[in-house]
């Protein structure tokens, strides 16, 4: 085994998004290295680009990503070779107080945040300089160097397209449904913000058996893609107040309602739209100090309950397979989720497509 050159979007605070090459290592001990062949576009990749979240520098992006292990390092069973893997952006320590007791999402001894390996370093380097994989993954390249606990196998006949959303976008919106709020059917639910996400929280409530399920956006498009993945009813925030709107249809309110945009004012709406004893659930995420003003007389006179969602409560190694084996089932149309297949030199494009809330999601193909 030896390094290998891979071309790669590397991010800098001073160049913004610049297509080169990029060396990647061997896996250390403990890793195994991935030949990409997918990754979604997502809005925490843009959180980094437009500065609102900070994070090291050079830095290769992309957090949702699937391909193929292509060597393994010391310590990693060589028969890992050729599986087809999603890349947790979590990849969990397996010992923590949370890993043991099951809730991986939220592994305390992960260094995916800092975005180095366990040994503290990284695997990429361009020009003498170390580079960083956002989130241990960095999928806007055509190789990553991970965790071995952050390369989850799933069946061949998952396409790549597919596997990459169920990394991100799917897990962390279905998860929300099945996992954090474990919505039970005949539940009313409301889902605002149709993005990745957002999509992804109705067809887990469409799993859950939950009716009804409105979808709130501002985009018709994105509304139609709701409709499509198993909303009830749509509401158009341009078009009408969306919290008089659902109530109304609710008759009083939602038994869950999921904020999916990540913003502060939808998260006030979302708040007002849960109905007495029901859940507000937070899983967009914002930029970062964002505060929500909350209306305290509301919530606890009517006994509400506020919860925050990350990574859709998901311990990857269950929640992908699983995921993976609905959408072959014909259980989850996660195909819907896709609106564009792109190119590396393209991923500009689709931020600012992202930035004015436009089309669903694109994905990078290698
Ligand atoms: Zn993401
Ligand atoms: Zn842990």
């Amino acid at each position: 085994m030896s390094s290998i050159d891979a071309n790669a979007l590397v991010f800098t605070e001073a160049a913004g998004l610049e297509l080169g090459t990029v060396d990647v290592a061997d896996p250390a001990v403990g890793e195994v290295r991935v030949r990409l062949r997918a990754s979604g576009v997502c809005h925490s990749d843009l959180h980094v680009v437009t500065g609102d979240w900070k994070m090291p520098s050079p830095m290769v992006l992309g957090h949702e990503g699937a391909g193929v292990i292509e060597s393994v390092g010391p310590g990693v069973d060589p028969s890992r070779i050729g599986e087809r893997v999603i890349l947790s952006w979590f990849a969990p320590c397996l010992r923590c107080e949370y890993c043991v007791s099951g809730r991986q999402w939220a592994c305390r001894d992960t260094q995916a945040n800092k975005c180095v390996m366990a040994d503290g370093t990284t695997r990429l380097r361009q020009d003498g300089h170390a580079v960083h994989a956002y989130l241990n993954v960095g999928s806007f390249a055509e190789y990553a160097v991970v965790p071995e606990t952050g390369a989850i196998a799933v069946p061949d006949e998952l396409p790549f397209e597919v596997a990459a959303l169920i990394g991100c976008g799917a897990t962390t919106g279905i998860g929300a449904a099945l996992h954090t709020a474990q919505v039970p059917p005949g539940s009313s639910a409301i889902v605002v913000g149709c993005g990745g996400v957002g999509l992804s929280v109705v067809m887990g409530l469409a799993v859950s058996g939950a009716y009804p399920i409105i979808a709130v956006d501002m985009s018709d498009e994105k509304l139609e893609a709701a409709r499509a993945v198993g909303a009830t009813h749509v509401v158009n925030a341009r078009e009408h107040d969306p919290v008089d709107a659902c109530i109304e249809e609710t008759h009083g309110g939602a038994n869950f309602v999921f904020e999916a945009a990540g913003r502060v004012d939808t998260a006030e709406q979302c708040v007002a739209m849960t109905r007495a004893a029901g859940t507000t659930v937070l899983v967009g995420m914002p930029t970062r100090g964002a505060r929500l003003p909350l209306d305290v007389l509301d919530v606890a006179l009517n006994g509400k309950t506020i919860i925050g969602c990350s990574y859709g409560s998901a311990n990857a190694s269950l929640t992908f397979p699983m995921l993976a084996d609905l959408y072959l089932a014909g259980k989850l149309p996660l195909d819907e989720l896709i609106g564009s297949r792109i190119g590396l030199a393209d991923v500009s494009a689709a931020f600012d497509e992202m930035r004015q809330g436009k089309g669903l999601r694109a994905v990078v193909t290698y």
